[in-house]
């Protein structure tokens, strides 16, 4: 498995098969990386869309990408810091929910902003962890999946993701 911590666009990602979606639960373009995924996709992943809202916090759905460079969006609901509970487990299952929409598609490669970390007011610090625990508990069962790769839009989550991936890749 080829783990990348990059700083970056969520939508420029040409390399990578699904890019995932810090979607809201009526999947609209809203802002933030849902608003940069549908601007560049076009109208016609809304439409693809709207047939699959609302999603639970922790659920994760499937679309086409149509004008992105990718082949597929995982629209992944993740939780409202402080409000949707519990927090990590909800924040976990987007994670593990996506692992599983690229084993049940086969899909090599997936790009994941940090999910909740905007808007929703996760802290950064203790998204991290959630995600690098995730990740080492699904990495196993993953047989599709030969790349995962984080793009972070700040320095300061680009120096906490790079920090836990050589923790881990030190006991690896
Ligand atoms: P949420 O509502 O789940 O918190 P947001 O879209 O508000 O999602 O933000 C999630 C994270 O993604 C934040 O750290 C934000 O700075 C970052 N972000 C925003 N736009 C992009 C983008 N185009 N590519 C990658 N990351 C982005």
């Amino acid at each position: 498995m080829e783990i990348e911590v990059v700083r970056g666009d969520i939508i420029a990602q040409k390399d990578i098969e699904a890019i995932v979606n810090a979607a809201n639960a009526n999947l609209f373009p809203g802002g933030g990386v849902a608003g940069a995924i549908h601007k560049a996709a076009g109208s016609q992943l809304y439409e693809e869309c709207r047939s699959l809202a609302p999603i639970l916090p922790g659920e994760a759905v499937i679309t086409r990408a149509f004008d992105l460079p990718n082949k597929f969006v995982i629209h992944c609901l993740g939780p409202v810091y402080g409000k949707d509970k519990p927090e990590e487990e909800l924040l976990a299952s987007c994670y593990s929910n996506s692992f599983r929409l690229c084993e049940e598609n086969k899909i090599s490669s997936i790009a994941f902003p940090a999910i909740s970390t905007g808007i929703f007011g996760y802290p950064p610090k203790e998204a991290v962890s959630v995600v690098f625990n995730t990740l080492l508990k699904e990495i196993k069962t993953l047989k599709h999946l030969k790349k995962i790769k984080f793009v972070l839009f700040s320095e300061s989550d680009l120096r906490l993701y790079e920090a836990k991936l050589k923790e881990i890749e030190a006991d690896r």
